[in-house]
């Protein structure tokens, strides 16, 4: 494999530099953290499985006409995307109360709400990603007002889109997180989806039991986290032949 430099490493993911200038390779870790990192583990298959679910996402949703960073997918754990100045928010959209606003606003976990709702986390670690009102992204020049009403009609877009898709695979879509980055073409600036769309980031319950198929089985400690992403990929059809297969890991220079 040749030698790369790694240009960033998150919680769950590497960015690699990538082949072509304006690309990156994006390298899915097997590491799951929740509560901020608080509480961490090691899942076999889970770096393959969110490889696999998001490329599923990403080009479903390129194909209708929603502009995402992904590329190609390079092997079981890599792919290869469009480098973009990531927008510092979380855009959270939910259609059920579940998680942080459940708690928030003493609701009961699962109530259907009045319409999706879209809310904002301001991305650093070390404060937690707050919730943030439009005020302050606005205020502080994170994103401008257009930008902001770009961001909530493609996340909606992308809300519609895969609510349908796993409604059709027996699974309701509570929440979900999505990342959005800048990109230029021919001096014109232009929004994209980035980061990842897996079960890592959406809340993902049956429909007819209600068991939970995401991230929430780590946090909560509900079972064993590949078998919930498993039959997330297996209901998709994109159920990889053998998801504990690890690929070397690649040469870094620093
Ligand atoms: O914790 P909370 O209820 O605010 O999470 C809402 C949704 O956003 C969940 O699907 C969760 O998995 C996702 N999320 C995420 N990364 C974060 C915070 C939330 O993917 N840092």
């Amino acid at each position: 494999m040749a030698r790369r430099k790694k240009v960033y490493e998150g919680k769950a993911k590497i960015l690699y530099e990538g082949p072509e200038p304006g690309t990156l390779v994006q390298y899915f870790k097997d590491d799951a953290t929740a509560f901020n990192a608080e509480k961490k583990a090691v899942i076999e298959g889970k770096g393959v499985l969110n490889n696999r679910l998001s490329e599923f996402f990403m080009t479903g949703l390129t194909q209708i006409g929603i502009p995402t960073h992904f590329i190609k997918r390079l092997n079981m754990r890599e792919q290869l995307i469009r480098q973009a100045e990531i927008i510092p928010l979380e855009v959270i959209v939910r259609n059920f109360a579940a998680g942080s606003m459940a708690k928030r606003l003493g609701m009961e976990e699962g109530m259907s709400l009045p319409r999706p709702i879209v809310e904002f986390s301001y991305k650093d670690d070390a404060l937690g990603d707050p919730l943030v009102p439009e005020e302050y992204i606005i205020a502080f020049g994170w994103a401008t007002q257009q930008d902001m009403d770009d961001i909530v009609s493609l996340a909606l877009r992308v809300n519609d889109w895969m609510s349908g898709v796993m409604y059709g695979v027996g699974i309701k879509l509570v929440d979900f997180k999505i990342e959005v980055g800048r990109v230029w073409d021919n001096e014109f600036p232009r929004l994209i989806l980035a980061d990842e769309i897996s079960p890592d980031s959406c809340r993902l319950w049956d429909i007819e039991t209600g068991q939970k198929l995401d991230k929430d089985v780590f946090r909560r400690d509900l079972g064993n986290l590949t078998d919930a992403y498993t039959e997330v990929a297996k209901r998709l059809g994109v159920m990889p032949s053998n998801v504990t297969h690890r690929p070397a890991k690649p040469t870094l220079i620093n």
